[in-house]
């Protein structure tokens, strides 16, 4: 399946803001846009930044919402245009999309520390879909169904830090008892805190 290769500290400095592609680290001093404050990637990355036009600003919105969910442009495209259907609240109807994803709720159930490990546990067959493995990270959940590790996904070093996690915050959406998760209902929009203006993307794609 296809997915970004780029380095994902870089993917952070090009966008200016933390996206929490590599677990531990983001939460650490090491993150780069800690230590540099978001200085963007490359030889001119020092420059004084120069002022984005308006359609600027909207494919750096949208470039930032592809990067953080892990998704490429055909595929976000596509998930635009499922939401462009829902007539009022399209903005929010593409985050709901992109936040139940298989892979984005894993990482939100807290079975992981970052979307990208959470990609490979799904790529990987140690989900568990309604007791039945599910191996597409794009699969897209829907409410009542229930989402578990399998017994060899439990024994993954970087699944039992993430699960021992005292701190990690459940959206109100989701429910977890020890490592089985139910999606109790869809995601409303101030329960997602994907640092994402998603009036922005729906002006760029409606050009
Ligand atoms: Fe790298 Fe994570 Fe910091 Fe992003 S948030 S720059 S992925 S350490």
């Amino acid at each position: 399946m296809a997915r970004y290769k780029d380095a994902k500290c870089r993917l952070c400095r090009r966008e200016g803001t933390k996206l929490f592609l590599k677990g531990t680290r983001c939460f650490s001093p090491k993150c780069p846009i800690e230590r540099r404050g978001g200085v963007p990637p490359g030889q001119h990355g020092q420059r004084r930044a120069r002022r984005l036009s308006e359609f600027g600003v909207q494919l750096r919105e949208k470039q930032k919402a592809k990067r953080l969910y892990g998704v490429l442009e055909r595929q976000f495209r596509r998930y635009y245009e499922q939401a462009a259907k829902v007539k009022k609240g399209t903005g929010e109807a593409l985050l709901q999309l992109l936040e139940t994803r298989l892979d984005s709720v894993v990482y939100r159930l807290g079975f992981t520390l970052s979307r990208g490990i959470a990609r490979q546990l799904v790529n990987h067959g140690h989900i568990l879909v309604d007791g039945k493995k599910v191996d597409i990270p794009s699969y897209q959940m829907k409410p009542g169904q229930t989402i578990s590790l399998s017994p060899k996904g439990l024994t993954i070093n970087q699944v039992k830090t993430a699960l021992a996690e005292k701190d990690r915050q459940i959206p109100a959406w989701l429910k977890r008892k020890a490592a089985v998760g139910k999606i109790d209902r869809l995601p409303k929009r101030d329960e997602i805190d994907a640092n994402i203006n998603e009036k922005l993307i729906v002006e760029f794609y409606s050009r």
